[in-house]
């Protein structure tokens, strides 16, 4: 096994009560805030680009360049503007199931890390954005921020220092497209979420047309840890160029699905071994890395380092880190028909490839689950997915197409056998069938 799981994230989950102020505070919270309000802004921004962070929301995007490119010079483009933090806690990507278990666990975590951010970046403003069905979690959040508002870490002059931030806990409206950065941002401003062109990239113009940080809640709640435990702490887990610890989802076909915390570079047959194993009865058939919209990977995968490069390299993505693992009882054309009929739902219409394509490749993948695929019909979905990806507006194309060219090159009997028997028929359901 890669390096013994040390839980920093995750450390607190058991602990009673964990959530409120007092316990945060016993377990060393707020700590980190007192030496980062009396470190100055750029050296905040230069700990967090040494410790080689990289965007917990699936990009992977080094947080600490992404703070860089803040415009601090007032005579600078954008430079004069007020300077917002966002934080996208609109986690929706089928199987992603980290930052909402998260945010009921240790809400002030993640604060302590906005309040550190905004600090770094000169926000007086940070809003964290929360998908809008997860009440429970809105609840428990806007109570820490009223803890945390009433304890003088938000507000004026924090803890004495001179800095203001204040923070806004906004419920979105369920929408899987409003995690996408941009859209998220006309949502925030009151309009219908859509995605807007980049560049500008959110830094330079973003919430108000002001220079916006957007952060996952992983990569925000990373922070605390990192200002405490210094950057070469952090560095020193994880792989050469994917450093640190993350949240892995792991669910299904496995004794033990949950969230796991673990360094970079951890492989799934590793994760799947603290997840007691596959289920009785159980073959590992295929999984997904990053959610539905990285592409599949099989039991040739299983020893594969889960770092972004590595993935890479197999022809998926790192992405969420949401690993969905399927057994010989599912069938692959049955799962991907149901995550196109999701893409499908959720697509926003503003462009034609997706809004179209997707309708096109839910049609076409219904008729081969029911086993009256017709001669062809494996290489319409090639051509459609070929149509979409690379021609859509926004990442939400692209990852629709990824289940489905993935499932095709790795299972196309399944695909070919559509033409005549239904999915039904060859993978009858069962007590312990997914889809
Ligand atoms: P991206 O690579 O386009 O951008 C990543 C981040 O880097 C963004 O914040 C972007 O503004 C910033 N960035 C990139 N280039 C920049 C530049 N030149 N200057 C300034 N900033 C720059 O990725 P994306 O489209 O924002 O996100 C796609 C990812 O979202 C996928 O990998 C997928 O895994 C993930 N995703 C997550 C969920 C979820 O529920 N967490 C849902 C759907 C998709
Ligand atoms: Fe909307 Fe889909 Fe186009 Fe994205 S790719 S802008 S979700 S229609």
């Amino acid at each position: 096994m890669t390096d013994p799981l040390t839980p920093v994230l995750t450390a607190d989950w058991d602990t009673d009560r964990a959530w409120t102020l007092d316990a945060y505070r016993s377990a060393g919270g707020y700590q980190a805030l007192d030496k980062a309000l009396k470190m100055a802004p750029a050296e905040v921004v230069e700990m967090v680009k040494e410790s080689g962070l990289r965007g917990r929301g699936g990009a992977g995007f080094p947080t600490g360049m992404k703070w860089s490119f803040i415009p601090q010079d007032p005579e600078s483009p954008g430079g004069g503007k007020p300077k917002y933090l966002v934080v996208n806690a609109d986690e929706s990507e089928p199987g992603t199931c980290k930052d909402i278990p998260f945010m009921m666990a240790t809400p002030h975590t993640l604060i302590e890390g906005v309040i550190i951010a905004a600090h770094a970046i000169n926000a007086k403003q940070a809003f964290i954005y929360v998908r809008g069905e997860v009440l429970h979690v809105i609840r428990r959040l806007r109570a820490a921020c009223r803890e945390a508002y009433e304890a003088g870490y938000l507000g004026r002059d924090i803890l004495g220092s001179g800095i203001d931030v204040d923070l806004v806990i906004h419920a979105g409206a369920g929408a899987y497209i409003c995690g996408e950065e941009t859209a998220l941002l006309d949502s925030l401003e009151g309009r219908r979420g859509q995605p807007r062109l980049r560049p500008p990239f959110p830094a330079v113009e973003g919430l108000y047309a002001s220079p916006t940080v957007i952060n996952n809640v992983e990569s925000i709640a990373s922070v605390p840890s990192i200002i405490r435990g210094g950057h070469e702490w952090f560095a020193s887990m994880g792989t050469e160029k994917s450093k640190g610890y993350v949240i892995y989802s792991l669910s299904g076909h496995v004794k033990k699905p949950g969230q796991y915390e673990a360094p970079l570079g951890i492989t799934l047959r590793e994760l799947i071994e603290l997840g007691g194993g596959m289920r009785e009865g159980s073959e590992l058939k295929f999984w997904t890395p990053g959610g539905s919209s990285t592409p599949l990977l099989t039991a040739e995968h299983l020893d594969m380092p889960l770092d972004y490069e590595s993935v890479s390299a197999a022809g998926s993505m790192l992405g969420t880190r949401a690993l969905q693992v399927f057994d010989q009882t599912t069938s692959v054309v049955r799962c991907v028909l149901r995550w196109t009929e999701f893409y499908k739902h959720e697509s926003c219409g503003k462009c034609t490839p997706c809004r179209e394509g997707t309708w096109w490749l839910v049609q076409t993948l219904q008729r081969l689950d029911e086993g009256q695929g017709r001669p062809g019909d494996i290489e319409l979905l090639l051509d459609l997915c070929d149509n979409i990806l690379g021609r859509s507006f926004c990442a939400l194309g692209d990852g629709a197409t990824s289940p489905i060219t993935s499932a095709i090159q790795h299972f196309r009997d399944e695909f070919e056998a559509g033409m005549h028997t239904p999915s039904r028929e060859l993978f009858p359901p069962a007590a312990s069938t997914l889809f």
